[in-house]
């Protein structure tokens, strides 16, 4: 059932009862008081119906299978023809994202800089490492101040058994946290790569 979906009809009912007698205080002699608590829809909602909100657009008043952005049951109109006007401006909004978001020389050239820095460190404890950039960094998908993806290889090394690189991992973690330019060093050895 999900999350969203309307409570069953039938009333939750639930009834405790509890004895309200504070003990140890002798002026509090008066009959034993009886609480009774009621978890019932009317206790809970003072009978208005309960507020549904859609979890695909977050908005109340609708579920999910009745919202009226699901894409996959809106019927879309075939688009027209593209036209050479259309593409000159398809084709600024991409030129000026470039010019807007890439990172520019000062930039590429800072990322180089702390890949070299980093390798450096890294290479007193593991003499045939060698780092690389990959991912965005290289890819040109890269926006300023995007994140920088390192991989170690270790030279003369072609595999490593899984067992072994949790070490290496865990010793490089060791050794990183020491530079002072790094600051929240956390190993993780699950997902499909490892970082
Ligand atoms: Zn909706």
């Amino acid at each position: 059932m999900d999350e969203e979906e309307e409570e069953d009809e039938s009333n939750l009912s639930l009834q405790t009862s509890e004895e309200a007698v504070k003990d140890g205080m002798p002026e509090n002699k008066s009959p034993k008081q009886r609480l009774s608590y009621e978890f019932t829809r009317q206790a809970f909602t003072r009978g208005k119906p309960h507020m549904v909100v859609c979890s695909l657009c977050k908005r109340d008043g609708h579920l999910k299978k009745d919202c009226p952005e699901d894409f996959k049951k809106v019927q879309l109109e075939p688009l027209p023809p593209i036209t050479s006007d259309f593409l000159g401006r398809l084709d600024k909004v991409c030129e000026q994202c470039y010019t807007d978001f890439a990172p520019d020389e000062l930039e590429v050239g800072v990322r180089e800089h702390i890949l070299q820095d980093v390798e450096n460190f890294v290479r007193r404890q593991f003499a045939g490492a060698r780092l690389q950039l990959f991912g965005s960094s290289k890819n040109g998908y890269g926006f300023r101040q995007s994140d920088l993806d390192i991989c170690m290889v270790l030279e003369g090394q072609d595999t490593i058994p899984d067992a072994e690189c949790i070490t290496i991992i865990e010793s490089l973690a060791r050794l990183l946290r020491k530079h002072p330019g790094l600051k929240n060093i956390l190993p993780s050895l699950r997902p499909k790569y490892p970082l």
